[in-house]
């Protein structure tokens, strides 16, 4: 299950993983954009079911962890792979930071992946195997200006990352992390529109990422390629840490 998957990064990794072969859950809340990346799916030949959700409590992650793990389970299959990549990217002057936007920000950016984690990790443990990727971003690491509610959400995830990866590393269970930077999504042409470039430019490769580049580290972490890697942040940012 890929959730966001209705846009830029979670669209471009639901898609890669059902090439690679995998039946996926496409989420979010927009139903239209889901069926049409499912009918993309079926198109080229691969298997994927749109579950509607609007993520913003441990009652709606929850329920989309059910429904997910009900139709993994309709062939016999298990839900094998979860990735946390629904997110909001809020910015602004921590000043004048409505409790509202705070609170919106945090739940659909760490509290629904914890309650997602929660849900569903116990059963890829009891069966011994399983996969989960977060999707963090540079400002979790980074501080830049106007990103500090957005950016304390994600580096809280890239701990959990590391914390999730202990807690069920032992049962067979890999949880890892990506770390975007700029990436021209639907998202992020909206919300920070010229300062996308700008962003990359600050980086040695300089160029903003296609939402397939961070897709194909998601499909490595979330397969058996990476089976000897858990409780890593891999940073996909052209360069920028490096700095
Ligand atoms: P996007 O194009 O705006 O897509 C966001 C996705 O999240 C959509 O599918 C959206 O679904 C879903 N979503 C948002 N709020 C939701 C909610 N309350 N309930 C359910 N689904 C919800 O953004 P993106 O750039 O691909 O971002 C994906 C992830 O990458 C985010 O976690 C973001 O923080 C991270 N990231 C992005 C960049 C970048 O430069 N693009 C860089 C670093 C990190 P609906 O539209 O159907 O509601």
């Amino acid at each position: 299950m890929v959730t966001g998957s209705t846009s830029g990064i979670g669209r471009a990794t639901a898609l890669r993983l059902a090439r690679d072969g995998a039946r996926v859950v496409v989420s979010g809340r927009d139903a239209g954009r889901g069926r049409e990346v499912v009918q993309e799916i079926r198109d080229a030949g691969g298997s994927a079911e749109f579950v509607a959700a609007d993520l913003r409590d441990a009652r709606s992650a929850a329920e989309l962890a059910a429904q997910a793990e009900a139709i993994a389970g309709l062939d016999g299959g298990s839900l094998d792979v979860l990735v946390n990549n629904a997110g909001v990217g809020a910015g602004g002057p921590t000043a004048g930071t409505e409790e509202a936007v705070f609170d919106a920000v945090m739940a659909t950016n760490l509290k629904v992946p914890f309650y997602l984690v929660a849900s569903i990790a116990p059963g890829m443990a009891a069966r011994g195997r399983g996969a989960i990727v977060n999707v963090s971003t540079l400002a979790a690491a980074r501080a830049l200006p106007g990103l500090a509610l957005y950016g304390a959400g994600k580096a809280a995830i890239e701990m959990l990352t590391a914390s999730w990866a202990a807690e069920f590393g032992p049962a067979g269970v890999r949880v890892n992390a990506v770390r975007p930077g700029p990436t021209r999504t639907p998202g992020a042409e909206a919300g920070l529109g010229e300062m996308l470039q700008q962003l990359a430019a600050q980086a040695p490769l300089g160029f903003v990422a296609d939402p397939e580049d961070v897709a194909a580290t998601i499909a490595f972490l979330a397969g058996d390629e990476s089976r000897f890697v858990t409780g890593a942040v891999l940073d996909v940012n052209g360069g920028r840490m490096v700095v």
